[in-house]
């Protein structure tokens, strides 16, 4: 018998799941094969559904949980409007759960969804039995119970779910003349989707995917997940640089939320937009590279090329270790009590730039070398 199971079925969060998901799978399809649902029911369920998406996404996990950025309060109004309609709880006991999830990610005990205890669990399970609701540590978001719109949501939740969930669909469907299409696609639709969206992320996005950036926990880049995560998709990178405002980093990389983020900055909505710097995210990609090419060595049974491969290898980490304790030392300087007065000229010296872009052409170049040592194992038949 699991943890969850022994804990008494928590009838709020499983009615609501399933009095929504009810009616998608059987009133939806009749009404749909017997009656005509506008195409305005169609456009406002899906804009809808956007804008639930978004703001749990930019506003309660990368505004709120990890201060990725700073918002205006117009903005922060939006995502907790339109948050409480996603039906995900309180920014409050959403931030403060997602918080304890980095914190102790995969420990079975105390990560609130973790993956190691299946996909159910992670995905859904969870909320039915083993929902923090009531119980939240709110030692946690100290940060959050000082914000006025945090805490007026948190205190009138039922209210902003109720009205937004309720008064939104009947009230567009009253305008549009289709009431049953909108409460149907625009209310009951957009709701069950907009929550697995939600739950692909701490489900999927901890089992399906790649991990260029650390194996240190089960999460997962995936660009089919960013697809409909609204940019989640990459979070093996999010778990490593939680407080950076983007998931997706490459400029292609599907990542609406980013780009709403980088939007909003551009209007005046927000500001302080963390970013990891680019050098960081170089030496997690070389380690991972390296711990990668090292594993297969290891499996691999050992003939003269391959030990050439080897030593190639401990070449290139003993490089790569020297450059990056060479960046620590220069940065260690810099902080130095003699360098200390010469800070102000060091911040804008020509001299600190070259050095840093020296040091990146230097990672860049031997993760191309590391690429190639891959590559050639490849061609010796080892699975990399
Ligand atoms: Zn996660
Ligand atoms: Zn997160």
């Amino acid at each position: 018998m699991t943890r969850s199971e022994r804990l008494p079925i928590n009838w709020p969060a499983a009615l609501m799941l399933i009095l929504t998901s009810l009616p998608v799978v059987t009133v939806l399809p009749w009404y749909g094969w017997t009656h005509h649902i506008s195409a305005a029911a169609w456009i406002c369920g899906s804009l809808l559904l956007m804008s639930n998406g978004m703001s749990i996404t930019a506003g309660y996990h990368r505004l709120w949980a990890h201060r990725a950025y700073s918002a205006h309060p117009a903005l922060k109004w939006g995502y907790a409007i339109f948050g409480a309609m996603a039906v995900q709880n309180s920014i409050l006991v959403w931030a403060a759960t997602h918080r304890v999830h980095h914190r102790h990610v995969d420990d079975v005990d105390h990560d609130p969804y973790s993956a190691r205890r299946g996909f159910w669990f992670s995905h859904v399970g969870w909320m039915l039995r083993d929902y923090p609701s009531g119980r939240v540590d709110l030692s946690r978001v100290p940060d959050l119970l000082e914000d006025r719109v945090v805490s007026i949501q948190h205190r009138h939740y039922l209210w902003f779910v109720l009205a937004t969930n309720f008064g939104l669909p009947i009230g567009l469907g009253l305008l549009f003349h289709d009431l049953w299409g909108f409460v149907l696609i625009a209310g009951f639709l957009r709701l069950v989707a907009s929550h697995h969206f939600t739950f692909f992320i701490n489900s999927l996005a901890h089992a399906w995917g790649r991990q260029p950036f650390t194996s240190t926990n089960t999460a997962r880049d995936n660009d089919f997940l960013a697809l409909f995560t609204w940019g989640e998709g990459y979070h093996n990178y999010h778990h490593l640089f939680q407080w950076d405002y983007r998931n997706g980093i490459r400029w292609w990389q599907w990542d609406p939320t980013k780009w709403l983020i980088a939007s909003c900055a551009w209007l005046g909505l927000a500001k302080d937009l963390k970013r990891v710097p680019d050098f960081k995210i170089q030496r997690a990609r070389l380690t991972r590279q390296f711990e990668r090419a090292r594993e297969a060595l290891a499996a691999s049974r050992p003939h003269s090329r391959l030990l050439a491969l080897q030593s190639q290898l401990e070449s290139e980490w003993q490089q790569f270790s020297e450059t990056i304790a060479h960046w620590t030392a220069l940065q260690s300087e810099k902080l130095s009590d003699a360098k200390h007065q010469m800070q102000d000229r060091w911040e804008h010296s020509e001299l600190r730039g070259r050095l840093q872009l020296q040091i990146e052409r230097s990672l860049r170049a031997q993760r191309r070398r590391v690429q190639n040592l891959r590559r050639s194992m490849i061609a010796e038949c080892v699975p990399v």
